[in-house]
């Protein structure tokens, strides 16, 4: 089962407007912001202002409005950010083994410099 949403989650809170976001592009069921510690020269979040913890939630809950809003958010955000020439790669953590650090449904956009391989195997 999907873990409880928790409302004081940092991203809940750019939502509400109590804290600050450099904004990058904006849909009626999404809101796409900088990375506060870009890991590339385009490092960009695309998060649905519905309440998800994770994709798993997001694809059971959500609606297909929604559904066809965030992933529309997300081409049109890489767009914006100018991440398309060069190519780009997008990642969404969910749950304990990928490290998600933040509850709410959130894919990062990384771009701007050759990403390398997807993943390290284990032990390289
Ligand atoms: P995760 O590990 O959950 O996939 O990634 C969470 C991301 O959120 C990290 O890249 C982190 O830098 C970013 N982040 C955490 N807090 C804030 C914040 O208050 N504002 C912004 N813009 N990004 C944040």
């Amino acid at each position: 089962m999907a873990e409880a949403y928790d409302p004081n989650n940092v991203f809940a809170k750019i939502l509400r407007g109590e804290l600050p976001c450099k904004k990058v592009h904006e849909t009626r069921h999404c809101l796409a912001f900088h990375d506060i510690n870009p890991l590339a020269p385009i490092h960009v979040l695309v998060i649905p202002k519905g309440a998800y913890v994770s994709m798993e939630d997001f694809s059971a809950k959500a609606s297909a409005e929604e559904q066809a809003d965030f992933i529309q958010a997300i081409g049109e955000t890489a767009r914006i950010v100018g991440a398309v020439a060069g190519g780009y790669r997008i990642l969404a953590n969910s749950g304990a083994n990928a490290n998600q650090e933040v509850p709410h449904l959130h894919m990062h956009i990384f771009g701007g410099r050759y990403l390398g391989r997807m993943l390290k195997k284990e032990g390289e």
